[in-house]
């Protein structure tokens, strides 16, 4: 249904120059949930959510977001809009609790600022010189300067970039609440495994071209990489069964025959037949599934090594 979407953009192009940073992409985002941008450097995310946001103009293309035209109707779009910007300059000279009274003064209503402080957890801080916080600390002031306003969208530039596990899980909280609360939250990353448990949807972006969208469930059951199947049985197996299934036998790993298969359901099915035919028991059976990393891996193909971020 068209009100149930907070974000359209149709057509979106976005060139700098000689360089085309968006090329034509469509986008829609129904109002609820967390919206993930992952792609690798240079891809787009920024420009993107930038146009989103109404920082930066579209050469072409229409954008809407929570009905509004973010290029021309900034202003009201920003009373309903949290931001949270990749980089962040903190004004010098004010504590943590005068920073969130400063930016909530900026709207016609805010949240009480002990709240933000509780939400984004720097009560012991709000005393504290701002610029005195450590790196994990700032991210939480900027993302709880987003929230001032309690808005209904939520854009996150690389919120959990440079952050330690403890911080970035911290803030999965604060997003996760956001989501129990009805609020929507679109937030670009380098981090795909962020991506796979934090989001309900996941937009993959690769030269300005969204090449994959979907639950991570869904982008995963996409993939062409195979499943590795491990079996312990308790005798000696007759495989040509599991081979005809279509798996690959890869030898023994300890105690466990080593398969991998495009098709495990098929795998198993035989396995199954196998095991009754055989008179075997079966001890232990593992599967792998290919992950949203193998997926964006598929999908970005040559992207250098070092934009893909894994173990957060
Ligand atoms: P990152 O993950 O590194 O933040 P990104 O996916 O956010 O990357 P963008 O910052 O949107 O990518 O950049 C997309 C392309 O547009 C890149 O080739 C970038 O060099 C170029 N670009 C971005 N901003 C500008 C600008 N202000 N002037 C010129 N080129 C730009």
């Amino acid at each position: 249904m068209a009100d149930a979407l907070i974000i359209q953009a149709h057509g979106l192009r976005k060139e700098y120059g000689s360089t085309v940073a968006l090329q034509g992409l469509d986008l829609e985002i129904e109002a609820g949930g967390v919206v993930g941008i992952l792609g690798p450097n240079g891809a787009g995310k920024t420009t993107l959510v930038e146009i989103l946001e109404g920082l930066r103009k579209p050469t072409s293309g229409s954008v809407s977001v929570l009905g509004m035209d973010p290029t021309t109707e900034g202003r009201s779009l920003r009373e309903r809009l949290g931001v949270q910007l990749q980089k962040t300059a903190l004004p010098p000279e004010l504590t943590v609790r005068e920073m969130l009274r400063l930016f909530a003064s900026f709207y016609s209503s805010a949240l009480p600022i002990d709240s933000v402080l509780d939400k984004v957890d720097l009560n012991s801080q709000a005393d504290q010189n701002a610029t005195t916080l450590s790196g994990g600390q700032q991210q939480r002031l900027v993302v709880g300067i987003a929230l001032i306003h309690d808005p209904q969208l939520v854009i996150l530039d690389e919120p959990t970039t440079g952050l330690d596990p403890k911080a970035r899980r911290d803030l999965h909280e604060v997003i996760r609440e956001l989501r129990a609360q009805g609020r929507t939250t679109l937030l670009t990353t380098h981090y795909i495994e962020e991506a796979e448990h934090l989001c309900d949807r996941v937009v993959m972006i690769r030269d300005g071209r969204i090449v994959a969208d979907g639950t991570p469930f869904e982008l995963v059951g996409q993939s062409r990489d195979s499943s590795t199947i491990w079996l312990h049985v308790d005798g000696t197996m007759d495989i040509a069964p599991l081979l005809a299934a279509g798996a690959e036998p890869l030898g023994w790993e300890g105690t466990h025959y080593k398969f991998s298969t495009t098709d495990p359901t098929a795998t198993v099915l035989a396995l199954g037949d196998v095991l009754r035919s055989q008179g075997l028991q079966l001890i232990d059976l593992r599967l792998r599934r290919p992950t949203l990393e193998d997926v964006y891996l598929e999908l970005m193909g040559d992207v250098p090594e070092d934009d893909v971020e894994v173990s957060p």
